[in-house]
């Protein structure tokens, strides 16, 4: 008899000790997911190339591209997800190697809202460049612009000197020039 009160009490301050995932406040604490669980897209903008199949495939038109200033891969996807329904085809369809460039389970789990208009803005998942790497980049291009404009007027200048009797006057048909 005592020794069954006493695990009663035990298992009784236990369990109001340790809080049941329903009584966690999940915006303080992120619950435990799976290695598939489905949250918050992440999006690579460096591996991604800009091939637009995610926007495509996607069934509720949640995506949208955003243009970059770059000349290649020049858009990169944005999710709204308040539209999205988490199917994963956007992130099925990607042809990117070895890492996908759009994942669900990278992110955010615990999505909630206060239910305020103001509050729809943190339902997108923006893509947020840093300028150095917008920098580089358009370094980048511009070296290869003035590297592929030398190598275009080599080729040029090369072509007109194989030329037979090129800058010589005149060609003279009578057997040797003017
Ligand atoms: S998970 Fe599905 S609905 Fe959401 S953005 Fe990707 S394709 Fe669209
Ligand atoms: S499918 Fe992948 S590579 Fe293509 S635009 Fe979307 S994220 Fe980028």
């Amino acid at each position: 008899m005592i020794i069954e009160l006493m695990q009663k009490v035990l298992r009784v301050s236990k369990a109001l000790r340790e809080k049941s995932p329903a009584q966690l406040d999940v915006r303080t604490q992120t619950m435990h997911a799976p290695e598939r669980y489905r949250g918050e897209h992440r999006i690579d903008y460096e591996t991604c190339i800009g091939c637009d199949a995610c926007n495509k495939i996607c069934p509720v038109h949640a995506i949208t591209m955003k243009k970059l200033p770059f000349k290649k891969q020049n858009i990169v996807p944005e999710v709204n997800l308040s539209v999205c329904i988490f199917c994963g085809l956007c992130e099925d369809v990607c042809p990117t190697k070895p890492e996908k460039s759009i994942v669900l389970s990278g992110g955010r789990y615990d999505m909630i809202s206060g239910g305020w208009h103001s509050d729809q803005k943190s339902f997108w998942v923006h893509v947020d460049i840093p300028q150095s790497y917008i920098d580089s980049r358009l370094e980048a291009e511009e070296a290869t612009r003035v590297k592929k404009e030398l190598e275009a007027k080599k080729k040029e200048a090369l072509a007109s000197a194989k030329k037979p009797n090129s800058g010589s006057g005149t060609p003279d048909f009578s057997g040797g020039t003017v």
